[in-house]
């Protein structure tokens, strides 16, 4: 009991005091993207051409417009442009209640809106999750599992991950939905009681991903069940998952 007590003296409070302060992200870290004023020149597609994902396209103004839904953060948009119209901002609060919604093309950029009515009463103060792993790679698995630490303490905001749907008020879901878990993740879907809500987490679980149109993936989620939240990132940076859950909640 001493040495607890005096690893706990020793250890000190290692919570982040999210929200009330903000985190300062790594220097190398790629938030929100951001599309300058400016023009491309003539027909110029370097952008295009170099995205891995097909996140990037030009709109009716033939400017850059990134989908967020899509985007895998390489950066390497940044490098192509020229005209330097593409950066990426700090800003790691990237989630929106719709997908289109995710698109960024210079204008301003809405963040997601918490849930109303009888849903906000239910789950504004308590929320269980179920997470649904639906042919995910690992690592927004691990990013979402890491919200369990000291550091972020998720339980604090009356958030917990439950081990069964029945326990559950809404599904988190990573993953591409592989053919193979298509069934699964509609049977947990059906499990929860109503009223519930649902949480694409990560590229492959809004679009596909990296996977989209591959015959052996749903494109994300967003076709089979009503989703409530999508958080983007490849994988998403644990404090824009939190800080999504928490805008979905109301308690930011
Ligand atoms: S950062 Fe996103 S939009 Fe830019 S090239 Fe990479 S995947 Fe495409």
């Amino acid at each position: 009991m001493l040495q607890i007590l005096k690893a706990r003296l020793h250890q000190q409070y290692r919570t982040f005091p999210f929200p009330e302060k903000m985190p300062a992200m790594a220097s190398r870290y790629r938030g929100r993207p951001q599309i300058a004023a400016g023009n491309c020149k003539g027909d110029c597609s370097a952008c295009v051409a170099v995205c891995p994902s097909g996140a990037l396209s030009r709109g009716s103004d033939n400017r850059p417009v990134i989908d967020m839904g899509r985007c895998i953060f390489c950066g390497a948009c940044e490098i192509a442009c020229k005209e330097k119209l593409i950066s990426f901002s700090q800003e790691f609060s990237l989630a929106a209640n719709k997908k289109a919604g995710l698109l960024i093309n210079g204008t301003e950029f809405k963040t997601a809106e918490a849930m109303a009515g009888e849903l906000k009463k239910l789950f504004g103060r308590s929320l269980k999750l179920r997470e649904v792993s639906a042919g995910g790679c690992g690592a927004c698995e691990a990013d979402v599992n890491v919200l369990a630490t000291p550091t972020f303490d998720l339980a604090r905001f009356g958030i917990q991950f439950v081990a069964s749907p029945r326990h559950a008020d809404g599904l988190l879901v990573t993953g591409p939905v592989s053919q193979n878990m298509k069934l699964a993740l509609l049977k947990t879907y059906e499990a929860l009681p109503s009223p519930k809500i649902v949480i694409a987490t990560g590229a492959c679980a809004i679009s596909g991903g990296l996977f989209c149109d591959n015959a052996e993936v749903n494109n994300g989620v967003a076709d089979l069940i009503p989703v409530d939240l999508f958080i983007p990132g490849c994988p998403p940076n644990p404090w824009t998952i939190l800080e999504g859950i928490l805008r979905l909640m109301g308690r930011l």
